[in-house]
């Protein structure tokens, strides 16, 4: 079934069954909410469609929970920022503080969905469920899963099992954890996957199961908080190459980043010249730079060629550049010292 028409509605709902968990959705746009000009174009427009529309397209939602939505945002979550993460981080914990909200859905883009997921699983309080989805197929293609991701995600974040698991990801009929998850391929239905630790759970038309537990620290022992945050330090992310020129880390240093992620060839590595760069950037500027890895997949180790503490460098443990990129910025708002940042990347 095809979400078609784009409207935008705020704070919408069903009726109320009393017996019933009851799981707000918050919309931010993506694919899920995408719309294209027929059912066989793979070329559509992200963030089309309003919240009311999405959920009036999923059939038996009413079995599962009492259903409402909100509209956040309606973006392309490439086009996702900070103030929208802020807003919809406090707003679920505005949520999620009151006793007529047992969990929520964030609907998102796939692009940036694993970078918003793994934010908000460090800064939401709570033990309620909160589950993010999307889709890779706009609303109006054949075959799209939109619908049925929907379905999954209101069913766990209305479920018992999902309580105390902290934000989760949810497509494809797999539950991941935020931490774990990368978009893996640029189209595919099956994108999303953990290849380092394995995916959390399954989920099969609202039917679901956990594997295993989070991993690391989240939700109620996170120190993170951006309670009354209205701007987050830039940290920018540089991918390395071979010969990769040194003066990268100069520019990011002098365009204002209080931080930077290199996306290292192989175990996090770049040119002496670039790791030079970086010493120097933390001794004069005290900006904190994170060895993390353009590699798929794999750990980026501390002291594994070259002793870190040598250029004042961090490693990225099993983070990505981009989820690197989020936890080097909370750990900058918390003004964590440069000693205390390699525990972090292992703890969070
Ligand atoms: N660029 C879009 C987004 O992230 C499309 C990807 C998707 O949602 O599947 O919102």
């Amino acid at each position: 079934m095809a979400f078609l028409m784009a409207v935008t509605i705020t704070a919408v709902g069903l009726a109320q069954d009393t017996d019933l968990p009851n799981v707000k959705i918050l919309a931010t746009g993506g694919t899920i909410a995408g719309s294209a000009s027929s059912a066989t174009s793979g070329s559509y427009s992200a963030g089309q469609v309003g919240i009311q529309t999405m959920i009036n397209a999923v059939p038996g939602i009413k079995e599962l929970a009492n259903v409402s939505g909100e509209q956040i945002a309606n973006v392309g979550s490439q086009d996702m920022t900070v103030k929208i993460w802020i807003k919809l981080a406090n707003r679920i914990n505005e949520l999620l503080a009151s006793d007529d909200v047992d969990g929520i859905v964030v609907t998102h883009g796939t692009d940036t969905q694993e970078e918003t997921a793994y934010f908000l699983s460090l800064v939401v309080k709570s033990d309620k469920p909160v589950v993010t989805t999307g889709s890779m197929r706009s609303s109006t293609s054949i075959s799209a899963e939109g619908p049925l991701n929907l379905y999954n995600a209101i069913a766990i974040a209305a479920s018992k099992e999902a309580i105390g698991k902290g934000v989760l990801v949810t497509l494809n009929d797999e539950i991941h954890s935020p931490r774990d998850v990368s978009k893996m391929n640029t189209t595919n239905v099956g994108s999303f996957s953990a290849p380092i630790k394995g995916i959390m759970g399954g989920v099969f038309y609202g039917r679901l199961g956990f594997f295993r537990e989070p991993t690391t620290k989240f939700g109620n022992t996170s120190e993170f908080s951006v309670e009354g945050v209205t701007t987050l330090p830039r940290v920018d992310i540089i991918y390395a190459y071979a010969d990769m020129a040194p003066d990268l880390i100069d520019i990011h240093v002098k365009a204002g980043a209080k931080g930077i992620i290199i996306a290292g060839v192989g175990n996090g590595n770049m040119t002496e010249a670039t790791l030079n760069a970086a010493k120097k950037a933390y001794e004069e500027h005290g900006v904190v730079v994170v060895r993390s890895r353009r590699v798929a997949t794999g750990w980026v180790l501390r002291d594994n060629e070259f002793k870190d503490d040598d250029y004042h460098t961090i490693a990225s443990h099993d983070l990505n550049p981009a989820k690197s990129r989020i936890l080097l910025i909370l750990a900058l708002i918390e003004g964590k010292k440069l000693s205390e940042m390699q525990e972090l990347f292992y703890t969070y």
